[in-house]
């Protein structure tokens, strides 16, 4: 027997290896696994070439055995196996990559798709195992080899006996101690999952023996008694359906895929499954969800795609793999130039990722634009989901990213009564109209007779109807849309009236001086002024608000943020041609307290169709019966 000692360097950077590039112990499983998987793939290469390996690619596969008594777990291959100088050179040496070699060498004949290539990933036993053996028999040679280390002191290496060409990875479990429970890798449903969850791919089958219930044969009629036996099944499903050809996939594929992936039992909106070549290559299977999870909103919510190298899965939540706006979309990143050892740390600055997300998000885009031209019904079906998420990123960051957004925005167009884009409303101006006209309240009816609103209308003059918090912030961001500015309905100067009629409107408020200012006198601070106004159509009053904030805008901050909420100037617009106002004026003269009444009156109903409370409604119906009497 052989004793030797691991280079000093090598010792060290096991200990770092151990501690610290992983952040869960049970990926040992995967590594290990993941390693069999390239024995294998190598042989079947060889046998390519060489009539004597006698395997085809239904004859390979992993095994997994426990011995609960032992603490051990084996993984067993039938793949090319190691000769002593390479169970040294790969297994001694501490990122040396025997895989990384062979592809290397094999580069030119074929496309391939080892795992392994950092040479790191066998020393992630040591995380579990007190102890580890390597008996491995290589294609071709009559010796096998059994290798033997307990992680610190380095290794023994002397003959042993394997019928064939082969490895088998004998893991001796550390014991528990506090807050560390390596036992339970042996218990058959945790690898079961860890099986599952980061090697269901792997090509070849991952057979273990499980525990199962039967009835029992021999049991007396009527009577039910069970029995418990083992059987071996292949845990893994092998077929990752990223990797299959678009074409030979069915939409229920797609579908089941998706609701047993994601356990989202109703059906995505829509699937994009798409690869590429090039500085980068890879393989997506991505998923708009039909309605937004329940907590897509809160905290909880966790984003990212799948993030698989060559089929094994690195991590299940890969943030930076899908832009903020489009964190809804779910699904699967496969590619092979991501190293299966990269930390988590290391993921956030790599510039693979970088550009595969770039990729993914225009195709997330296109897709939804494609939707939106030419299924309008789901495309408004996933606004109704998701449409919140992508105003929320217009105006985040102060809009500097509106430029993703911006195009897949939709709104209640007045004039249409459904949903349109921002591009349709400035395709649909009317002849003569400047600007985007909007304006915000609590529902799409009580705007639609704002008196702003249907003094636009009157002119052909479409508006956009908010009535959601964050809607209002959008202008704000986007300033304006394919050179269009915004203009607040309600809140600013419609500026409709031609130089004659503003002329004869200044006029008029000269002549009516001595009235609006008694009315101003008469509500005292509960407004800021009292002004004529062209544009109330068939309405006595309005009440709009002093320029800068709208009263939407205000009712939104004193919710989310009382300190920072201050009141809104309100000025009171009257309608000189109205029957009510002129009524008003009138009793000025012939009986002024009556005439304050009716300046109050007015007040509150102004507040009433602006959408504020009334602070006081015992005053409101007081004055209405005074009046009635
Ligand atoms: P990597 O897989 O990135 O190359 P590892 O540390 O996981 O690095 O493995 C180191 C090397 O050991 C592999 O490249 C391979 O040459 C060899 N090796 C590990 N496991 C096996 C196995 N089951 N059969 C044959 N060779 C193996
Ligand atoms: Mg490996």
């Amino acid at each position: 027997m052989e004793k030797q000692q691991f280079k000093a360097e090598s010792r060290r950077l096991l200990d770092l290896m151990i501690n610290s590039i992983y952040t869960h112990q049970e990926i040992f499983l995967r590594e290990i696994i993941s390693n069999a998987s390239d024995a294998m793939d190598k042989l079947a290469y060889t046998a390519l070439t060489d009539d004597r390996v006698g395997l085809n690619r239904d004859d390979f596969a992993i095994t997994i055995t426990r011995d609960e008594a032992n603490r051990t777990i084996t993984v067993s291959d039938n793949g090319i196996g190691m000769s002593k100088d390479e169970m040294i050179e790969n297994l001694g040496t501490i990122a040396k990559s025997g895989s990384l070699s062979f592809k290397q060498e094999m580069e030119k004949q074929d496309d391939i798709d080892i795992i392994g290539q950092f040479g790191v990933g066998f020393y992630s036993a040591f995380m579990v195992a007190s102890s580890v053996t390597v008996i491995s028999r290589k294609y071709g040679e009559d010796t096998a080899w059994k290798w033997v280390s307990d992680g610190a002191d380095g290794y023994t290496i002397e003959e042993a006996a394997r019928d064939a060409a082969g490895t088998d990875i004998i893991m001796t479990l550390k014991e528990d101690a506090e807050g560390e429970d390596y036992s339970r890798f042996l218990d058959e449903y945790e690898l079961k999952n860890l099986i599952k969850r980061y090697s269901d791919y792997i090509r070849y089958p991952i057979r273990m023996e499980v525990t199962k219930q039967r009835k029992k044969e021999d049991c007396a009629e009527g009577e039910n008694a069970y029995e418990e036996y083992t059987e071996w099944e292949t845990m893994n499903s092998m077929v990752p359906l990223w990797q299959r050809n678009r074409k030979d996939v069915t939409q229920e594929e797609y579908e089941s895929f998706y609701r047993e992936k994601f356990f989202d039992y109703s059906k995505p909106l829509c699937t994009i499954h798409t690869s590429a070549e090039g500085t980068v290559s890879f393989k997506a299977l991505l998923y708009i969800p039909g309605k937004a999870p329940y907590d897509y909103y809160s905290k909880e919510f966790k984003a990212g795609l799948q993030l698989y190298s060559s089929g094994v899965m690195i991590m299940e939540h890969c943030e930076e793999l899908l832009p903020e706006h489009f964190r809804f979309v779910r699904g699967i990143v496969d590619t092979q130039d991501i190293s299966l050892n990269i930390s988590r740390e290391m993921l956030q600055h790599n510039r693979q990722l970088t550009i595969i997300s770039r990729n993914i998000e225009k195709k997330i885009k296109a897709e939804l634009k494609q939707l939106m031209e030419k299924d309008r019904q789901k495309y408004e079906q996933f606004f109704a989901a998701f449409g919140r998420q992508l105003k929320y990123s217009t105006v985040a960051e102060y809009g500097a990213r509106k430029d993703a957004t911006q195009d897949l925005l939709m709104f209640r167009s007045h004039k249409q009564s459904k949903l349109i884009t921002l591009h349709e409303y400035v395709e649909a101006m009317a002849e003569g109209q400047e600007k985007i006209y909007y304006a915000a309240g609590e529902n799409y009816d009580r705007l639609a007779r704002l008196p702003q609103v249907e003094t636009l209308a009157k002119r052909g003059y479409d508006v956009l109807l908010f009535t959601e918090d964050v809607d209002e912030f959008i202008p704000q961001y986007l300033f304006a849309y394919e050179e269009k500015q915004f203009c607040n309905a309600s809140t600013e100067d419609l500026d409709l009236q031609t130089e004659e009629e503003k002329k004869e409107l200044e006029n008029k408020a000269e002549e009516l001086k001595g009235f609006l200012t008694f009315v101003k006198e008469t509500l005292g601070d509960s407004v800021k002024e009292v002004k004529l106004s062209a544009n109330l159509g068939a309405h006595p009053v309005c009440m709009t608000p002093e320029a800068g904030m709208s009263f939407e805008m205000e009712k939104y901050m004193k919710k989310v943020n009382p300190e920072f909420a201050f009141p809104v100037g309100r000025i009171l617009e009257l309608n000189a041609d109205h029957d009510a106002v002129k009524a008003m004026q009138k009793a000025m003269t012939e009986d002024p307290l009556k005439a304050k009444d009716y300046a109050m009156l007015l007040m509150y109903q102004a507040q009433l169709m602006a959408d504020l409370p009334l602070e006081d409604p015992y005053a409101y119906t007081e004055l209405v019966c005074k009046l009635m009497k």
